[in-house]
């Protein structure tokens, strides 16, 4: 009988590495075998429901034969129109529903497709790290060369788009940046994207803006869109997501928006990868948009960040200030840890799960980020662990 080759995966697997929360999934899962009641504040996934209106309108669509067969690829118009009635009241932003809205499985689905739209083997995409891991393996995948951004506190955790060498500049075809920021709970000023769309055009760079925390905001914050901007769209797309916005993860819902260009090549690889949004969701999506916005889950939120910060300076983090966006909290390893011994250490001690900072890129070595999705009572049950910790 044949048997399959000793080199299986093929070589560009050797520069993709395993993703990170499959990695701590299995870790968990191990401890979980042995007994232990793991507390996960590793995954960033809302832990509350859909909102009843929105699953309502999918339970309403569903016994329909119209939204049980082949979706179209760029979506519903309705769901379009939705789409730019609310970027409309939302940002005061104007979009074209038919040519400047492209409709997603998910953001991650448009993320890691869109290298295969715009990069030539070998071209370079400008990666921050930390950050989410799909920027850099996407690029990968369609073979071109990532080139790190290193985001650091003393910078607010902004890239410097003024030290890229010029050389790196001229090869660059992507720019992702991701404000308010996962994994470090940044936000970005409207001037820093004013400054990065000039970077980008003098350099024929496409500005890909990564935005599915722009309402999980605290304290009267509210995050600019980058196609706010007068002029944006001539180099910007933005990646959007219902996911956070209306706990609907699950469901796999998102658009990208703006340049006209960049969601037309975008749109043709996806003709050819996935057969568009089952359109049960793409109603409930339209729901969700039309409706309410969710903002009341914010002060739940918020009262997680308080009550974890308040922990955590006692323990040590005295300087930990809470940021007001995203559902996450970016805090340094202890001396003597790294990141990934440090999340082990609390694994251990506290049966608690954190996500090492490394996992978002090289420059998040020396981090680590607690995410606050998970029910009250199992956070207070986490925080009087955590309270306990020695290191
Ligand atoms: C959650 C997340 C996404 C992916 O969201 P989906 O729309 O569920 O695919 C993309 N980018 C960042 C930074 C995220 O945190």
């Amino acid at each position: 009988m044949r048997q399959l080759r000793e080199g299986l995966a093929a070589q560009r697997m050797s520069r993709i590495p395993p993703y990170l929360f499959a990695e701590i999934d299995k870790k968990v899962a191990a401890k979980r075998a042995a007994g232990v009641d793991v507390i996960a504040l590793d995954i960033g996934d809302p832990d509350t429901p859909t909102p009843e209106h929105i699953v309502n309108a999918a339970r309403e669509a569903l016994p329909h034969v119209e939204n049980q067969r082949y979706a179209s690829y760029f979506g519903m118009p309705a769901l379009r129109q939705a789409v730019a009635g609310w970027y409309q009241r939302r940002f005061n932003v104007d979009l074209d529903p038919d040519s400047e809205i492209l409709p997603t499985l998910g953001s991650k689905d448009g993320i890691s497709h869109l290298p295969f739209a715009l990069v030539n083997p070998g071209d370079i995409v400008l990666v921050p790290s930390p950050g989410y891991p799909v920027y850099l393996t996407g690029t990968v995948m369609a073979d071109g060369e990532p080139y790190i951004l290193p985001l650091k506190a003393e910078n607010g955790w902004l890239p410097d788009l003024e030290s890229v060498p010029a050389a790196v500049a001229e090869r660059a075809r992507i720019l992702w940046l991701n404000y308010p920021n996962n994994p470090t709970a940044a936000t970005a000023p409207r001037a820093f994207y004013e400054a990065a769309l000039e970077f980008c055009r003098r350099n024929g760079i496409v500005l890909c803006h990564d935005f599915p925390y722009s309402e999980v905001t605290f304290r009267g914050y509210s995050a600019p869109s980058v196609l706010e901007i007068p002029g944006a769209k001539e180099v910007a797309i933005e990646f959007h997501s219902l996911s956070k916005t209306f706990n609907m993860t699950g469901w796999r819902i998102g658009m990208a928006v703006g340049n006209e260009a960049v969601l037309r090549l975008l749109g043709r690889v996806k003709t050819n990868i996935d057969s568009g949004i089952f359109p049960v969701v793409q109603r409930a999506g339209i729901a969700a948009l039309e409706g309410p916005d969710n903002h009341a889950l914010n002060a739940t939120y918020e009262a997680r960040q308080t009550r974890t910060l308040a922990v955590l300076r006692g323990l040590g983090w005295r300087d930990a200030v809470a940021p007001d966006a995203t559902f996450y909290l970016w805090l340094p390893v202890p001396d003597g840890y790294t990141s990934v011994s440090f999340a082990e250490h609390v694994l251990d001690q506290a049966g608690v799960n954190v996500t090492p900072g490394n996992g978002f890129g090289e420059h998040g070595e020396g981090y680590f980020r607690l995410s606050l999705t998970v029910p009250d009572d199992r956070l207070d049950e986490a925080l009087e662990r955590l309270g306990k910790l020695t290191f």
